[in-house]
């Protein structure tokens, strides 16, 4: 290649370019690679605006969110059509709850209000009585009805909570309209959930799965393939403790507690939405059904940290975990939770 000359004028070289927002209560960090750094802001300002409008919708923490009004509605009984955006999550949730066996449910978000993680102060054990309803007749995505534009409710417990889809949802979005924007090498990293396209200079991107229980560890390091997600659920994310027991914000539907038999999962797939997806229900899956839910997911890269501490892989991710190690430029930073 011929040398640069500067006073011929050098084409302009790509910089890493850097920016920080707070939303689904995690830090979410933007790194794009660009020679244009008015191109770099537009991108900012993009993901600034659409974090805005995701969160604000999704959240079930505000009375008059969108989400906390289709609530109110489907609790009550009533049709209603809610935002597009709900919808969507409805519809793209359905063949991971189905898959999942169940086990993947944002059905379950009065559930979730009642054990109360993303509360200040972190929770509290719901009472038996409190409980009940959940165990009774617990509910289920296959209970909600959809009329076209329109979705009403069979089950007075049901009410939506997307946070075990959410960050995999914006993520998808996000990236895929900054690829629309010729963003062609960034990383959207919202608190270790990320999505990463391209490279970064001349080597791939590389990811640190961190160590569940061993803050600033990395259980692997990952390298980055063209367009990748990776996506972790762990019971260190938001959680309270009584009695000496840890009850995090990951429950299993089955018994309305949270799931016992896993710390950490991790899941890698070029689709966000399933992978975000399919880290919660092998959360819940735990050490002994783990496999099975994964095929019926079709997710074939895991990492899971039972809750010995032993750690069990797919065979592609064993390969890839011992296949080089690379520099981490991500820790998977702490993630404060998603609501
Ligand atoms: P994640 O960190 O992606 O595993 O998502 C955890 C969040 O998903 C929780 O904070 C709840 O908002 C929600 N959640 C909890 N249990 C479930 C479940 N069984 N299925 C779907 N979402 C869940
Ligand atoms: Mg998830």
């Amino acid at each position: 290649m011929a040398a640069c000359l500067a006073l011929v004028g050098c084409p302009p070289t790509e910089q890493t370019h850097r920016a920080t927002f707070f939303a689904f209560g995690t830090l979410v960090e933007l790194t794009v690679r660009s020679a244009n750094p008015e191109h770099a802001r537009q991108a900012e300002a993009y993901v600034a605006a659409e974090l805005d409008r995701l969160h604000d919708a999704l959240t079930p923490y505000t009375d008059d969110s969108p989400l906390s009004i289709t609530n109110r509605r489907l609790v009550a009984g009533e049709s209603h059509a809610p935002e597009p955006v709900l919808l969507a999550l409805v519809e793209l949730s359905l063949p991971h709850y189905r898959s999942s066996g169940g086990l993947f449910n944002p059905a379950l978000g009065g559930l979730v209000r009642l054990w109360g993680f993303h509360e200040e102060g972190g929770g509290a054990l719901p009472s038996a009585e409190h409980l009940q309803p959940y165990i009774e007749k617990p509910p289920s995505m296959e209970q909600l009805v959809l009329n076209e534009a329109v979705i009403s409710s069979t089950n007075p417990a049901l009410q939506l909570d997307f946070g075990g889809i959410a960050k995999g949802y914006a993520l998808k979005v996000l990236v895929d309209n900054l690829a629309h924007m010729g963003f062609k090498h960034l990383i959207l990293n919202a608190g270790g959930d990320l999505r990463a396209l391209g490279r970064h200079g001349t080597r791939p991107w590389c990811v640190g799965i961190r160590h569940p229980r061993k803050p600033g560890e990395t259980l692997a390091s990952l390298q980055i393939r063209n367009d990748e997600s990776v996506f972790t659920s762990g019971d260190y994310e938001r959680y309270f403790m009584y009695e000496g027991r840890r009850y995090h914000h990951i429950l299993d539907p089955r018994s309305a507690y949270p799931a016992v038999d896993a710390i950490s999962v991790t899941v890698v797939h070029s689709d966000a939405i399933l992978a975000d997806a399919a880290a919660t229900a092998l959360f819940i899956a735990g050490p002994r059904e783990w496999r099975h839910v994964a095929a019926a997911m079709g997710v074939t890269e895991v990492l899971l940290m039972d809750a010995e501490g032993q750690l069990h892989t797919t065979e592609a991710m064993h390969l890839r975990m011992h296949r080089g190690v690379c520099e981490a430029e991500f820790n998977a930073p702490a993630a404060e939770g998603n609501g």
